[in-house]
């Protein structure tokens, strides 16, 4: 029997849209390998008319009151409180990450949302009585207009939250473009907000692929992007939108390192370790992917590793295992390709996930937990971003080592350092070249009120997300000085004003 597919559409002007280009993605259900719907790709015209859209709620939205808006943003958070598990089973359904950890994304994401519901304190602006004589002088902040976010696969609920939430409360209008592998994530929560009372045109979705981020980087009432995805991608977005003039924070790709120092309790790092490498499947931002032992305890640290993985289960993620499936075919295909790869360079596999027995129907896009030893840093293993369930343990002598391998790799999301010493700790953290830090903490991801974002090849641009960062990216400053009527100040003076 063949089973009727749905197309998967859009979102603009506040109400479900189908798509017109005559294009459109498969969206599969990764834990069963079959493909669930169809998504539309969207045009420049419906990128255009999604736009047009978010141009027209704007004056609207911008002058409402800062209570109200925040009020709306407020009915959001309560509404995404009382079914967030619906949207984690969305996410579960296409991206394949267990439940629980679907239902984390959703839980961090809403901290975002809590945050711009305070966000009247922090467009507050200054203000300074008698600069000079009879001159007051302040500040404002003001939103930007229509933004563009475009997400990548892995977070689908939460990585837009770290941008919308705060456009929104700051008077901005949004059009939202997922990644084409995970649309639904998005209509929900545009049907959300249409709950939670906001004004049709303000959060807009088009699905799509590089036509609709190609059509949404050149309109000229796009005011900024904000970007997460592949480093590639990350430099591409950032030059094009840069020349087009818009403001734009693009976030990249990562490979991060966790360095376990010879005093560290072991047992911690390799709980850690685990959470960290294989957690999602590995298809984390911040998910550790070398590890970094530091002197004579990398034998007894692998072993640790060793014996945690036995007791991990591969499966779908609706039936309680602890590791889900990869996003598509493609991405298990390429991560065994690096396992291969690595074995073939001189890396010992001591744990396999190749073929593993995932408890699952169908052909699923599994690889079980990997784990990768002797892996040196000219190995493609080390240097590439596998995004998949592949911890590479990294043997060397010394803290100064361990720091000069960290600061080389071209990347700099997240890193941790686990150990006792709280001078090393401390030294790390100054010396590490490196946007976000754990002590002791495998997956530093900022409280909503603190920016996220890495450095160098992980993030292209000036403002991290969220948080007072997010706030300023989605705002532009404005000072005002002010003198009201006085006779004296009258009399033509072409000097430059200087204060009096
Ligand atoms: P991706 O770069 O393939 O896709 C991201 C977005 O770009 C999607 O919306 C996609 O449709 C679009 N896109 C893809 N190819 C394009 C092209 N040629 N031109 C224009 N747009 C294009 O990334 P992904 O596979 O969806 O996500 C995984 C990547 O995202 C990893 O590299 C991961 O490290 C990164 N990521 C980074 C962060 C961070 O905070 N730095 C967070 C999450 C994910």
């Amino acid at each position: 029997m063949t089973r009727s597919i749905g197309t998967i559409g859009h979102w603009i002007d506040g109400a479900a849209v189908a798509g017109s280009s005559g294009q459109h993605g498969e969206v599969t259900n990764p834990a069963t390998g079959e493909v669930d719907a169809h998504v539309a790709l969207a045009s420049a015209q419906e990128v255009g008319d999604a736009v047009a859209a978010a141009k027209a709620a704007y004056p609207g939205w911008r002058d409402t009151s800062l209570s109200q808006r925040t009020q709306v943003v407020f009915r959001f958070r309560e509404l995404l409180t009382a079914r967030a598990d619906e949207l984690a089973a969305l996410i579960t359904r296409e991206h394949g990450k267990v439940l629980s950890d679907a239902a984390g994304e959703v839980a961090r994401g809403r901290e975002v949302v809590e945050f711009a519901c305070g966000i009247p304190h922090l467009l507050k602006g200054g203000f300074t009585e008698s600069a000079s004589t009879g001159v007051d002088v302040h500040s404002v902040r003001q939103p930007l207009g229509p933004v563009a976010i475009i997400s990548p696969f892995n977070f689908p609920a939460m990585v837009p939250m770290w941008f919308f939430p705060v456009a929104i409360a700051a008077g901005n209008t949004v059009v939202l473009k997922p990644s084409e592998k995970v649309p639904s994530a998005a209509l929900w929560m545009a049907e959300l907000w249409r709950e939670a009372g906001l004004p049709d045109g303000v959060f807009n979705v088009v699905n799509g692929d590089k036509v609709a981020v190609d059509a949404l980087l050149e309109h000229d009432d796009v005011k900024s992007i904000s970007f997460v995805g592949s480093t590639p991608i990350a430099q591409y977005i950032y030059e094009q939108g840069t020349k087009h003039g818009k403001r734009v924070q693009a976030l990249g790709g990562a490979k991060n390192h966790m360095v376990v120092l010879p005093d560290a309790d072991l047992d911690l790092a390799a709980d850690q370790a685990v959470n960290a490498g294989y957690g999602s499947a590995g298809e984390r931002c911040m998910a550790i992917s070398a590890l970094v032992a530091v002197g004579a305890i990398a034998d007894t640290l692998v072993d640790k590793i060793r014996e945690r993985t036995e007791g991990l289960r591969t499966g779908d993620g609706t039936r309680g295992a602890d590791m889900g499936p990869l996003v598509t075919r493609a991405a298990q295909e390429r991560v065994t390709s690096y396992v291969e790869a690595g074995e073939a360079a001189g890396a010992k596999v001591v744990v396999d996930g190749r073929g593993v027995q995932a408890d699952a129907d169908g052909e699923g896009f599994f690889v079980g937990p990997t784990l990768l030893d002797h892996v040196t840093p000219e190995m493609r293993v080390y240097t590439d971003e596998i995004f998949g369930p592949v911890l590479s343990v990294l043997r060397v002598g010394t803290y100064d080592e361990a720091l000069a391998l960290v600061n080389a790799n071209k990347y700099g999301n997240g890193t941790a350092i686990f150990t006792n010493d709280g001078g090393a700790a401390r030294r790390f953290q100054n010396e590490v070249e490196v946007g976000m830090i754990g002590i002791n903490v495998p997956i530093p991801v900022p409280m909503a009120y603190y920016s996220f974002g890495g450095w160098k090849s992980s993030l292209f641009g000036d403002s991290h997300a969220h948080g007072t960062e997010g706030v300023h990216f989605f705002t532009r400053g404005k000072v005002v000085t002010t003198r009201w009527l006085d006779p004296s100040h009258g009399g033509v003076d072409l000097g430059f004003p200087t204060n009096g």
